[in-house]
């Protein structure tokens, strides 16, 4: 009993109706599988977050998905949608983050600090955002810090597609960003690291503020 329960937790596939290969994808749903959803796979995926959960090699979304307009619609805390590349690509990175490390290392009961776990596949899911020209890292800790501001507890409406996550995500998107982009340094230095979450977000803020003189 525990051993096929686990078997199904690990290999959910066999609970789905439909399938289809597509490249080095395997898609399973309870709905038809359209061949929309190879344009998304197609779409720069690796190059460039949850309704989603990442288990060894598997990418399960839980919500409905409209692969035509790459869009995903969680309703955990409310309505909303986010788009369908980061949520595969935020949960790819976890399934990553588990061969790498190993899953007794990074699964739900233990895994490194929150901003660490989940700010990485964030930061992954939008490189190609954020190595864009009209992207700025110091004006996006600006949004975060009045998003911060202005918040009641810990979730954050991110201003994409009005879908609320655990302050974590952006917070810690910027931080990785932060520490592998300006100071370059590598994930598994970040994850050895045991300088503290509040030590290294003030001294983004000193760097952003610094910058922000410079400009001007
Ligand atoms: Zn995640």
């Amino acid at each position: 009993m525990i051993a096929a329960l686990v078997a199904i937790i690990l290999f959910p596939q066999l609970l789905f109706a439909n399938k289809m290969k597509y490249k080095k994808f395997k898609v399973c749903s309870n709905d038809t599988v359209s061949y929309d959803i190879g344009i998304v796979l197609d779409n720069d995926l690796l190059g460039i977050g949850p309704a989603a959960r990442a288990r060894l090699h598997n990418v399960i979304i839980k919500v409905r998905i409209d692969p035509k307009s790459n869009l995903a619609f969680p309703t955990f805390r409310k309505e909303c949608e986010i788009n369908l590349t980061y949520l595969l690509a935020h949960e790819m990175i976890h399934c990553l983050q588990a061969k790498k490390y190993g899953i007794m290392k990074f699964n739900p009961f233990r895994h490194p600090e929150f901003w660490k776990l989940e700010g990485y596949p964030e930061y992954i899911s939008r490189k190609s955002w954020l190595s864009s020209k009209d992207y700025s890292l110091t004006s996006e800790i600006e949004r975060y810090v009045s998003l911060e501001n202005k918040a009641t507890d810990i979730w954050i409406l991110t201003g994409e597609g009005g879908c609320e996550f655990p302050d974590y995500y952006f917070k810690g998107r910027l931080m990785i960003e932060y520490l592998m982009d300006i100071k370059h340094l590598s994930y598994d230095q970040i994850l050895k690291d045991s300088v503290s979450e509040n030590t290294i977000f003030k001294e983004m803020i000193k760097w952003k503020d610094s910058t922000k003189k410079i400009e001007h």
